[in-house]
């Protein structure tokens, strides 16, 4: 069995002083993969200490060594986006093709933050007036499990394209992954202590990272329960702070949607990484008159999302990470029934032959209210909620009726009108006729859905402080 004892401190692995052990399960069939050592406060204050040395000359870094270490790092992961992705679909389960994509698009992002910097002026100055931008000090960057290694890559990025140095702490769920990820921070060979990873429960190291005075800013991504308490507890020592949080995105089908692209579409965005995906659209809104239509072609387009072993390239719907999400997913069902929608496809149990891991059923609600439990909570599981609107008013009224606002989706032949209605929703990010990306675009959220975007200019900014000196 696979056994880490060690977190990445100073450029070097060194053994955990924090001594609980904890088991990693495989949720595809809850044997046991993995024994990880957890970190304690102790060695989140070592890491922090390496960062804080590192900083005082990282930060003084030029636009061209920061660009250097960026394509460095795009290249060692790059190597190794096979054994990322193998080692994501084993440790919670993400698909196949899920994993390489997002493993791929964490690669990726190393490049566009490069070019974002190319393009991000860090100075501007008028008459005797300059404004520098700095990087702010040492950054605490808290993740979750649901991507773990590409929010890695993400927030690593901006950070050392800021000049800023790190100290991560990834969700405890995903320590195999940050294993493998970590072993290409170590190949880019980055300056000692610029990178220090952590691995360890969020109420210790990472509270210890929002506690410390020696940590300028937390870049958090995680439940909107833990980011309100970050927000708090980081005002102590006047953090600066992003927060990524949760979402309930709608997605509008306008009544000029063709359906035979726009319900694929639908059932891609609603059960994105099985549905444990933030920007997962898991409101569908559907015009009145086309709603029959609409549950046939639902019925219809189900065969092509089986749920099942994960390893297997065409199954679009894997386990769910660990037995409390498969609870979790169970109850909202069970309160979707009992608050009076009704199942079109899917319902409550494992679904046949899926009994020894933690898989559910893709569920599709029909007859759902926007009041309803099941369209106000991030449920985080494939089970989508579909809601009927009047006309293009009332459809723009219940997407805006909510307390997230991360993502939202629209749907239709008429793209003025598309345009137009993406227009008036509160959500950071709106994407018209399918699921898009551009990591030049800003993410994160309006509302409850966040504080600050990621990606780009917009995510390097957030790591950086205005000077401006008067003469
Ligand atoms: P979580 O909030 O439980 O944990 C996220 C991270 O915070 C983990 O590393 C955890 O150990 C740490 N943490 C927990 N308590 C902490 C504390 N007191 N202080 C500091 N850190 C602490 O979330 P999760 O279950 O790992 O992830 C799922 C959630 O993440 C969902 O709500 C999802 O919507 C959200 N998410 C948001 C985005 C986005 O970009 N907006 C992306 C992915 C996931």
């Amino acid at each position: 069995m696979n056994t880490i004892t060690t977190h990445y401190i100073d450029g070097a692995f060194v053994e955990s002083h924090g001594r609980e052990v904890m088991d990693i399960v495989n949720p595809t069939n809850r044997i046991v993969i993995a024994q990880v050592t957890l970190a304690d406060e102790d060695d989140a204050r070592h890491a922090i200490a390496a960062a804080k040395r590192a900083f005082a000359t990282f930060g003084r870094t030029k636009k061209e060594e920061r660009a250097e270490i960026l394509r460095r790092l795009h290249q060692a992961v790059s190597a190794r986006i096979d054994d990322l992705t193998d080692v994501m679909v084993e440790e919670y389960g993400g698909t196949a093709a899920f994993s390489r994509l997002i493993n791929e698009g964490g690669a990726s992002v190393f490049l566009a933050a490069e070019k974002a910097l190319k393009e991000l002026p860090l100075t501007r100055s008028w008459g005797k007036t300059t404004v520098t931008l700095e990087p702010v000090g040492v950054a605490g960057l808290i993740s979750p499990w649901n991507a773990n290694a590409f929010f890695l890559c993400m927030k690593l990025a901006s950070a050392v394209a800021a000049g800023c140095t790190a100290v991560m702490k990834p969700s405890e769920l995903s320590a195999l992954q940050t294993r493998v990820w970590l072993e290409c921070v170590h190949e880019a060979k980055l300056p000692k202590g610029l990178c220090n990873v952590v691995t360890g429960r969020g109420d210790v190291v990472g509270a210890e990272l929002v506690r410390n005075p020696d940590v300028a800013k937390i870049s958090f991504t995680g439940s909107v329960a833990i980011g309100k308490s970050i927000m708090r507890d980081a005002a102590a020592t006047m953090k600066r702070v992003t927060l990524e949080l949760g979402g309930k995105s709608p997605n509008i089908l306008l009544d000029d949607a063709d359906l035979k692209k726009a319900i694929p579409d639908a059932l891609v965005i609603g059960f994105l990484n099985s549905g444990q995906a933030c920007a997962a659209g898991t409101r569908l809104l559907v015009p009145k008159s086309r709603l029959d239509e609409v549950k046939r072609a639902i019925i219809e387009t189900m065969g092509s999302f089986p749920v099942g072993d994960p390893t297997d390239p065409k199954t679009a719907v894997g386990p769910m990470v660990t037995q409390k999400q498969y609870e979790r997913v169970q109850s909202y069902i069970r309160k979707g029934i009992e608050e009076g929608a009704e199942v079109l496809v899917g319902g409550e149990g494992h679904p046949k032959g899926l009994e020894a891991g933690y898989f559910v059923k893709p569920t599709v609600f029909v007859n759902v209210k926007n009041d309803m439990t099941i369209a106000r909570e991030e449920i985080f599981g494939p089970v989508l909620s579909v809601i009927a609107y009047e006309n293009e008013e009332d459809a723009i009224r219940i997407a805006n009726d909510t307390n997230f606002g991360l993502y939202a989706f629209v749907s239709g032949t008429d793209l003025q009108r598309a345009r137009r209605v993406a227009s008036q929703i509160l959500a950071g990010r709106v994407a018209i006729n399918g699921m898009l990306d551009d990591q030049q675009a800003p993410v994160g959220g309006f509302k409850h859905s966040g504080v600050g975007r990621e990606f780009g200019t917009f995510g390097i900014e957030a790591f950086l402080e205005p000077r401006a000196i008067l003469e």
